[in-house]
């Protein structure tokens, strides 16, 4: 905190400020303030900028400029609450950090100010002492119902009296009536720590009070909260969160988007008494509106949220929950590239917050982490009640072969008319949406490609049209071919759910089946519909892809079948392993959380990859160790550090020769550089792009590598600065520590 901030009184002297606006610019601006307008850092003020009128936030006094006599004049000051030091801090923090614009990182902080909506006065009616001028049978009605002097609104005051509005119009404008402003309902009500506090296993005991002493501190630490699915991970971060509450502290639970579940809001609510206050991309604006005010005046303890949640203007934040802390849907590749939850570590340091990371299936920094003792590692070893973690079984595709294009095996067809003639759930899981990956003509063999992205086009049957993956492109599906122009010479490659779907209707005809892929019309809305009637058992064959893995809990599920284990293995991602580890466990671990033995079924070619035998055996230990071990020797991430720079244009030979460009600036600072934590860096490229082409962008990577202790932002900065400034349409975009090399 500077010491102005304390100190309104040297602000009274100010007389030029740099005001930092929610735009693609990299420092704050300096503006006048006018006579008599008192501001400090914090501050919302609305200023010029070129021909608009844009607001931002007051970000540090700055006398030096006082001399400068072109200055603009700041327009006004708003009264809403100041983004708190803390928050300048961990927004300062970001940019540095990802090299991300600081512009565009408070923009994350900010809730649209243009567009922000008044909050809305709503107005109920009295009776006053006043007489109306004629005492019609209508009006007398109305008195009656007024007579016992409460506030009604309009509506409700004509509804009871059996007259039209208009009759009570004229009796407020012959002031019969008064209107009263009415205070505003509650926007969610206040969780009680208290409310219905649940045994815990001794275990599960021992898990919470360690939370709960780290929430006491007042301080800074990490907790990894690490236990198999249906451990009871949630309801032990659930009591951290009551002891946050009775600290008179806020708290901020965060979740991949789909986990929100109404599942989870009534497990919130049993435990609280309350629903949550949500934030995600479901909330309506005017609600959003009014959860961001009360966070940011307190009257909101409680948030539930996607990663957006992590820049809400919390003031008093005693604990940060990163549920299902693993998930890639933590990290954003867009604009600012930041990953949410380490975002979210820094933000618990500079508010001296608790932070609890919780997973079945940590990644692999936050173990790494645990293990160093960098962070405090809880553990619930076994599943709540004695239930058994489902048996699992390989089913080896090289000897177990379904006839081609068909992609159960007879072994897991069997299994699923056993489960569903028992009575239970079964679910088929295939990471792959639309009908087919790829699409072929049987004649010519030509390909249907995406004209704006170098990637093939997925059919979507229900859709009748091709799609791209990478840019939404969508086209009809075509009648002939476009290349040789043979009719009907379309031929599906491959496996996709609705391709699965359609096998699984002729091999189990009367099952109530319902198929779940992100993609399906009806948003997030539908999808949480549909995933409450899975849990409610409305269903008995469930097919879907990984959102059908994550975080869910289905009580009658009984047998999860994986139609491809082998999928993520072959894409050479340095998290290859660690993600279809993740991913086959969570889908596996849906199995058997009800009062059902859970099974899993993994068909895959290689049963004895190092992944499947650790996911066969139940082996997390080992796969840990042997995953962590070759990290090490590999020097990858945690061991090592990484930057991605894509350059991109639509005119491909701009974005190689500004690739080339920055290249060699690198490298010659990488050779002449007196500074080791430089110099242990390693230049990568240019090269295309796995993804060459993206939406009609041409685009070229650079990769530096380095040990843990360089200084990648250093060197990016310098680089960036050194080489030809881009020109137009030239795109630069950096994402430090990337967790995805297309
Ligand atoms: P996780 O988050 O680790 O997957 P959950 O907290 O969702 O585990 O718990 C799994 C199931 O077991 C939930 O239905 C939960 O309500 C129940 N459960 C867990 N612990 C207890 C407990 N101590 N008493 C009663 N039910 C529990
Ligand atoms: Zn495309």
């Amino acid at each position: 905190m500077t010491s102005a901030d304390s100190n309104p009184e040297l602000f009274a002297r100010a007389a030029v400020v740099d005001v930092l606006l929610p735009v693609a610019l990299d420092r704050a601006l300096s503006y006048r303030l006018p006579d008599g307008l008192l501001v400090k850092p914090g501050d919302h003020v609305t200023v010029p900028l070129g021909t608009r009128e844009v607001t931002g936030v007051v970000w540090a006094f700055n006398p030096e400029a006082e001399g400068k006599n072109n200055l603009k004049h700041v327009i006004r000051r708003h009264d809403w609450p100041p983004l708190s030091a803390e928050m300048r801090a961990f927004l300062d923090w970001i940019a540095s950090y990802t090299l991300g614009s600081k512009g565009l990182v408070l923009r994350l902080a900010m809730r649209d100010p243009e567009g922000r909506s008044e909050p809305r006065v709503r107005f109920g009616l009295r009776r006053t002492d006043v007489e109306p001028d004629r005492p019609t049978p209508q009006r007398l009605r109305v008195l009656a119902v007024a007579a016992d002097g409460l506030v009604r609104p309009k509506s409700e005051l004509a509804r009871e009296s059996g007259v039209s509005t208009a009759v009570v119009d004229a009796l407020v404008d012959q002031g019969v009536l008064e209107p009263i402003a009415l205070l505003p309902s509650e926007i969610v009500g206040q969780p009680d720590a208290n409310f219905a506090t649940v045994d815990l296993s001794a275990d599960q005991t021992a898990a919470a009070d360690s939370l709960c002493a780290s929430v006491r501190t007042h301080e800074f630490s990490v907790s990894l909260l690490e236990g198999v699915t249906g451990s009871g991970k949630t309801e032990v971060y659930f009591e951290a969160v009551a002891e946050a509450l009775r600290q008179g502290r806020q708290a901020l639970i965060l979740m991949p988007e789909i986990a929100l579940t109404a599942e989870f809001r009534k497990r919130f609510e049993n435990r609280f008494g309350v629903e949550p206050a949500e934030w995600h991309s479901g909330i309506a604006t005017g609600r959003k509106d009014r959860i961001w005010g009360g966070v940011a005046d307190g009257s909101v303890p409680v948030v539930v949220g996607a990663r957006s949640a992590l820049f809400m203007p919390f003031q008093n934040v005693g604990l940060i929950v990163v549920d299902e802390e693993h998930e890639q849907a933590y990290k954003q590749e867009d604009s600012v590239f930041y990953h949410a939850r380490d975002m979210a570590v820094m933000r618990a340091r500079q508010e001296k917050a608790a932070i609890i990371l919780a997973s079945a299936t940590p990644s692999i920094e936050s173990r790494v982490n645990a293990t160093a003792g960098r962070y405090a590692h809880v553990r619930l070893p076994d599943r709540h009640g004695g239930r058994a973690l489902p048996k699992l079984a390989a089913i080896d595709m090289k000897l177990h072969a379904p006839p081609r294009g068909r992609f159960i095996s007879d072994a897991l067809a069997a299994e699923v008319t056993k489960t569903i003639a028992d009575g239970h759930q079964a679910l088929l899981f295939l990471n792959r949406r639309g009908y087919a990956p790829l699409t072929l003509c049987r004649h010519c063999g030509h390909r249907w490609k995406c004209p704006q992205c170098s990637a093939w086009l997925v059919e979507h049957r229900f859709r009748r049209s091709l799609v791209c993956h990478h840019c939404g492109h969508i086209e009809r599906s075509p009648n002939r071919c476009e290349e040789c122009g043979e009719a009907d010479s379309l031929t599906a490659c491959g496996p996709g759910v609705e391709r699965l779907a359609e096998e699984a209707a002729q091999l189990f005809p009367d099952v109530r089946t319902i198929v779940l892929s992100s993609d399906f019309p009806g948003g997030t809305e539908r999808l949480r519909r549909e995933l409450s009637e899975i849990a409610n058992g409305t269903f008995q064959l469930v097919i879907g892809t990984q959102l059908v893995a994550k975080g869910h809990n289905f009580p009658g599920l009984a047998l999860v079948g994986v139609i491809d284990a082998d999928i993520g293995l072959t894409s050479g991602d340095p998290r290859a392993c660690e993600r279809t580890f993740q991913l086959l466990q969570q889908v596996t671990g849906r199995a058997g959380r009800g009062g059902v033995a859970g099974r899993g079924m993994v068909q895959t070619y290689d049963p004895t990859h190092p992944v499947m035998k650790a996911i066969l055996s139940g082996d997390q230990e080992g796969f840990y160790r042997e995953e962590i071990a070759m990290r090490k020797l590999a020097g990858l991430p945690p061991f090592g550090r990484m930057a991605g720079v894509v350059i991109s244009s639509t005119d491909k030979a701009l974005a190689e020769a500004h690739a080339r460009n920055l290249a060699r600036a690198g490298q010659t600072l990488l050779s002449t550089s007196m500074n080791e934590r430089i110099t242990s860096l390693m230049l990568l490229g240019p090269a295309e792009a796995p993804i060459g082409l993206l939406r009609g962008r041409h685009r070229v990577r650079l990769l530096v590598k380095g040990p843990r202790d360089a200084d990648i932002q250093g060197f990016l900065r310098t680089m960036l600065a050194t080489a030809d400034k881009p020109k137009k349409d030239l795109r630069i975009n950096i994402d430090v520590d990337p967790m995805s090399f297309l």
